[in-house]
């Protein structure tokens, strides 16, 4: 988590029964190159010393790491991925509040909580993990929001899961706040990042165990590598 010049770590949170921290790998920048491939490596180290236990991993949750995501689909087929909640919600945030910065798109702030809410609730109300659904549900959201709340056009997800609501300042179709909504909202990379989020565990409580880290290893201050291990 955060930024280090000079060191990755990368844990491995276990979320079946009692959570636990199982295994980390701790990787020198100079063995790697740039920060995404530090952090690539330390996820291979990792996953090479859980196989070698004999440790059967059978779904993976992580953030969007590329390469990361690419080698689970490559090599480690037999292993199921799914992208955390937190991470896409952040993506989600920030991606809208930008667009509420622009002129004349004001009123897209007050819609930025609901939609992280809603892709919440879209990912943890389908078990199953498909795709298609938690995607179809979530673009359901592009809807609601313009109050159209049945008879949509995707048959896997056609109407609203809320009963009567009140009145609120929707937004218009033709709104090109609402236009540029969409756009962002709907594009390739988010769609595929989306369709697999995670309906189970989620990472939120390994960023809390990496800001308990940060306390015994401040960024600031350069240890050596066994220091750093030690820490
Ligand atoms: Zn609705």
């Amino acid at each position: 988590m955060g930024h280090c010049a000079k060191f990755g770590a990368y844990t491995i949170l276990c979320c079946t029964a009692i959570p636990s921290i199982i295994h980390f790998a701790l990787v020198q920048r100079n063995q790697a190159g740039n920060s995404p491939a530090m952090e690539f490596m330390g996820f291979q180290l990792c996953m090479n010393f859980l196989a070698g236990c004999g440790i059967v991993i059978t779904t993976f949750i992580s953030d969007r790491h590329t390469q990361i995501a690419a080698y689970v689909k490559t090599v480690l087929k037999h292993i199921t991925q799914y992208f955390d909640l937190w991470h896409l919600k952040k993506k989600i945030k920030k991606l809208i509040s930008k667009l509420a910065k622009e002129k004349d798109n004001e009123q897209l702030k007050e819609w930025i909580k609901p939609c992280t809410n809603h892709l919440h609730w879209s990912a943890t109300t389908t078990p199953s993990g498909n795709g298609k659904i938690i995607w179809a549900k979530f673009k359901s959201f592009l809807s609601h929001i313009v109050n159209k709340h049945s008879d949509l056009d995707d048959p896997l997800f056609n109407k609203c899961a809320h009963g009567e609501i009140n009145d609120r300042t929707w937004l218009q179709t033709d709104d090109k706040a609402y236009e540029r909504l969409c756009k962002v909202l709907t594009t390739n990379s988010l769609k595929k990042g989306i369709q697999q989020a995670s309906p189970i565990d989620q990472t939120d409580c390994l960023e809390g165990f990496h800001s308990v880290l940060n306390q015994f290893a401040p960024k600031m201050i350069a240890y050596s590598y066994v220091g750093m291990l030690c820490r």
